[in-house]
């Protein structure tokens, strides 16, 4: 037997990148078309990072962290998220001075050690942004609707937007106490993780997936927070935002999101191919999450959506790419030197070119040009040589012309431009 990637991880073959490729297109040209610009963070950061961002109750810090020690005593997390990372650099780098607010995209791989299943992974992706610096209500409106307008460009068309808000700080510690009050009856029915959680962080029986912990969250009526006037008005207008960006949304579901930071408005959007509990995106505000990493007061709103699993949740599929580029077929191995000059002078014109270098048959090799999806294909042999003029056959328009030696490049990649939009 030989080696196997680790469980929880997965390689991307060629046919498939094609899918991701398109959504990490989409979603980066849909960023900057917001104004989001991309900032990359390393893998790998200082375990104390997420203990003080996420949570230390958190599932994520508490059973999912790849932890480990480095030759010099560190404690290492490969980073289980994005937002506590973006923080972190929006901080050294002294961005809340020189810019202020700032608007941020991301996109990479995540780590958790979680048991695999099915659309969770060990290496899994996420993209998402972070708008930076600002408390007003109508950048939640837009990291909401680029969310969506991402979600629906990449095929995800049947997403549908859970939108709560969990107050202040000041609001969660009123909430907590009645949310206590409301499920104290059910204590003893709830799982020991929820019960452990009851007076250390309430909201997450609220995101539990324990059936039971889930039923019993369900019965609570109406929104489990309760806000104060200033939350109150910020979330009308986070409704009235989103009305006017035609996004539906559902502000009658009960939910939490599970991680410390989240304060205010919290969404979720789910897409039924993934099953009543899972979430395609998410995300929401974390007003006191730069304060607790040693900042300034800086309001901060953004969200993350896995892309394996909106590759799960995608219900249009992409159309067919259509054919592009040339081979060049040879009738006999000697008119390799010949056929290799004419394709290396139309990949520097910027045509996708492709030829065999094994002395494959003429019926094989254009039985390859057929298979690799190239829209031209042209046959050099004796007869061309001779008349210095060589055929080129254009499949999508099942056509065919004649051009001298001279004139060959510059035609094909004229006219592969003229009809090709990459
Ligand atoms: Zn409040
Ligand atoms: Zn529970």
């Amino acid at each position: 037997m030989g080696l196997q990637a680790l469980r929880g991880t997965t390689d991307v073959l060629p046919n498939d990148v094609t899918r991701w490729s398109a959504v990490e297109h989409t979603a980066r040209r849909l960023a900057r078309l917001y104004g989001y610009q991309e900032l990359r963070t390393p893998l790998i950061e200082d375990a104390a990072l997420f203990l003080r961002s996420v949570g230390e109750t958190t599932d994520i810090v508490q059973k999912e962290m790849f932890r480990f020690e480095d030759r010099g005593g560190h404690e290492i997390v490969l980073r289980p998220e994005g937002t506590a990372s973006i923080v972190r650099a929006y901080l050294e780098h002294n961005l809340h001075k020189t810019q202020g607010f700032v608007k941020l995209f991301y996109l990479g791989p995540m780590f958790r050690a979680e048991r695999p299943q099915a659309g969770r992974f060990r290496q899994f992706h996420q993209l998402g942004v972070e708008a930076i610096g600002s408390d007003a209500p109508w950048v939640d409106v837009e990291v909401i609707t680029l969310c969506v307008h991402i979600l629906r460009e990449c095929g995800v068309t049947d997403a549908a937007v859970w939108l709560s808000s969990m107050g202040c700080r000041d609001d969660q510690a009123t909430s907590a106490q009645l949310l206590r009050e409301r499920l104290q009856p059910d204590l003893a029915k709830l799982c020991k993780e929820c019960q452990a959680r009851f007076e250390k962080n309430i909201f997450r029986v609220l995101d539990c997936k324990h059936p039971t912990c889930h039923e019993i969250a369900w019965k609570v009526k109406g929104s489990p927070f309760v806000l104060c006037d200033q939350c109150q008005a910020d979330f009308d207008t986070v409704r009235r935002g989103l009305t006017a960006a035609n996004v539906p949304f559902d502000d009658t579901k009960v939910f939490a999101r599970g991680l410390d930071y989240y304060t205010r408005t919290v969404f979720e959007v789910r897409a039924k191919g993934l099953g009543a509990q899972d979430a395609v995106a998410a995300g929401g505000r974390y007003d006191s999450l730069v304060e607790d990493l040693g900042g300034p007061h800086a309001g901060a709103v953004g969200f993350a959506t896995g892309i394996e699993r909106l590759l799960m949740a995608q219900t249009a599929t992409a159309p067919a790419p259509s054919r592009r580029g040339l081979y060049l077929a040879i009738a006999q191995s000697t008119l390799l030197q010949e056929a290799f000059r004419f394709v290396q002078q139309l990949r520097e014109q910027g045509v996708i070119a492709l030829m065999d270098y094994d002395g494959k048959s003429l019926k094989s090799q254009l039985r390859e040009a057929d298979k690799s999806g190239c829209r031209f294909v042209a046959i050099l042999g004796e007869t061309e040589m001779t008349q210095r003029a060589i055929t080129l056959k254009d499949l999508e328009q099942s056509s065919q012309q004649t051009l001298p030696f001279d004139t060959f490049v510059a035609t094909v990649a004229q006219q592969a431009k003229s009809r090709e939009c990459h």
